[in-house]
């Protein structure tokens, strides 16, 4: 067993905090990897140490493997974090670490490659007898033997890249006539994004909800889940709003779906965080995918399981066995996590950038927030545009839904449009709060921009008034005329 000393860390924003917050409460100390873009972050004023490893492209920095592993070696790390996104999924990575003589945290290369693949996790899932979307996954790619599967499998059916995360690369076809084209747009873009032309088919599911397992593979060998998230509210399938347990499964399927999750992970010896995804349609589950990292919406499996995910991942990679001598706790309340984005909900959700004025999260019980930027950090537009999450736990779902309402209430982020008013929406419609929803709630519901608010008159008041106070160091000179007050802040209006 070997403590670690210090940790670089291979990512970005609130993330590359949320990790140095276990470090820091560990007496680990951090390295930053960062790009020349991210000087001015918090993640950057609170790591032990930074090393620049390239310029904002994220070819030239996050993505690339040999300016990771020289920039943790540069700053005298012994292991390495990487966070989610970028090269959290990539074998090669975690290979290039361990050559260089750095633990990587997080699984080993093969249950990576094994399960990370969406294609062989398929594979091994047959095996085990777990449910999977009737589809084609054949080695046979020419557009005229997709076509034919495609009808096979029946009309709605997805095209899938093989390679692909994260939402992309991935197209509905609804009828026999739009599918050629459907099909060569989704090699193209599968072979742009990642490197491989190939992809697959599954039958589209129309109503399913999206559940996940949270699975942990600790020192001892032993592998156990931590229960489930829901994360059915999805704009272009990735999601926005997050929460644990699913308010929508029977013990029986919480039982059987938990069970398939671990003995899928145990297959490849499974170490560390990883999840386990599933669609639910008409009270039938089926594998969608694994994804062998930390996920972004862990915080809520934190919140109701009374675990820290991020220091167990820290513990497993330095040998320490976690789960095998402690009785795991039962989920207590509901957790809900919204995802922050810097974009304008009143125009369909363009990505906003700018300087931030005043960000402000109102502290209380039971509410958690992980941000990357502060006041005078300015939002780019190199990288996604998550810049926070706000979480929320309550004794039930109602209370968690109405804390999460309030904490967005009077939560201030003044310089960059931001989703918030369209999360407001999003947790009062009626779909949502009974619990119902699919992943088709934001295609169905919010397929509009948001309609700018009738302010009253002491609203508009207050928000010029607040503008105003705050104008000096939110605004530089030619940028007034884009920012008005009432749509490009949000406060409690
Ligand atoms: P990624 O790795 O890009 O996140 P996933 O396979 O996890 O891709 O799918 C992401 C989302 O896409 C799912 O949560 C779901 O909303 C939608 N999706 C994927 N496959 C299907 C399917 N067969 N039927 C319906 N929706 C699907």
């Amino acid at each position: 067993m070997k403590k670690f000393k210090r940790i670089a860390i291979a990512n970005r924003g609130e993330v590359a905090v949320r990790i140095i917050h276990a470090c820091d409460e560990m007496g680990i100390e951090t390295v930053l990897l960062h790009s020349e873009a991210d000087v001015q972050t918090r993640a950057y004023r609170m790591a032990t140490k930074k090393v620049c490893i390239g310029p904002a492209s994220t070819a030239e920095s996050y993505l690339n493997i040999p300016a990771n592993v020289n920039g943790a070696l540069a700053g005298g790390a012994d292991a390495v974090h990487p966070g989610f996104g970028f090269l959290s999924e990539n074998a090669d990575f975690a290979e290039a670490c361990e050559k260089a003589g750095l633990i990587f945290i997080g699984p080993s290369p093969k249950a990576t490659r094994t399960l990370g693949d969406k294609v062989s996790c398929k594979e091994i899932a047959k095996k085990l007898g777990l449910p999977l979307v009737p589809g084609y996954e054949g080695e046979n790619q020419s557009v005229a033997v997709l076509l034919q599967e495609a009808e096979k499998i029946g009309f709605p059916v997805i095209v899938k890249a093989a390679a692909g995360g994260g939402g992309r690369g991935m197209k509905v076809l609804k009828s026999a006539g739009e599918a050629r084209e459907l099909i060569e747009s989704a090699q193209r873009e599968a072979h742009s994004a990642f490197g491989s032309p190939k992809v697959f088919l599954e039958k589209y599911l129309d109503h399913a909800k999206h559940i996940e397992f949270q699975i942990f593979g600790d020192a001892s060998g032993k592998v156990v889940h931590l229960q489930d998230r829901e994360c059915s509210v999805q704009r272009r399938h990735q999601k926005i709003i997050e929460e644990a347990l699913s308010p929508s499964l029977s013990i029986e399927q919480r039982r059987v779906m938990g069970e398939s999750a671990v003995r899928l992970a145990e297959q490849v010896g499974y170490r560390g965080a990883g999840t386990v995804e599933f669609l639910l349609q008409d009270g039938k589950y089926y594998l969608l995918e694994v994804n062998t990292r930390l996920q972004v919406e862990h915080t809520v499996t934190e919140m109701v399981m009374g675990v820290d995910l991020v220091k167990a991942q820290i513990l497993t990679a330095q040998g320490e066995p976690i789960f095998s001598d402690r009785q795991l706790v039962a989920p207590r309340g509901h957790s809900i996590e919204c995802r922050i984005y810097a974009e304008n909900p009143y125009q369909g959700g363009v990505p906003s950038t700018g300087l931030l004025g005043r960000v402000q999260w109102p502290e209380g019980p039971g509410r958690r927030f992980e941000y990357g930027f502060e006041d005078g950090d300015v939002i780019t537009s190199f990288y996604d545009s998550m810049i926070a999450k706000v979480i929320v736990w309550d004794e039930s779902r109602v209370r968690t839904i109405q804390k999460m309402k309030q904490v967005l209430r009077d939560s201030v982020v003044f310089g960059v449009h931001t989703n918030i008013p369209y999360l407001m929406e999003i947790l009062s419609h009626p779909e949502f709060v009974q619990g119902t929803m699919t992943t088709k709630f934001i295609e169905n519901h919010f397929s509009e921009p948001l309609r700018i608010p009738d302010l009253t008159a002491d609203e508009l008041q207050f928000a010029e008034a607040s503008w105003r106070q705050l104008k000096p160091q939110t605004v530089t000179a030619g940028e007034e005329s884009i920012l008005s007050p009432w749509t490009s802040y949000w406060r409690g209006i």
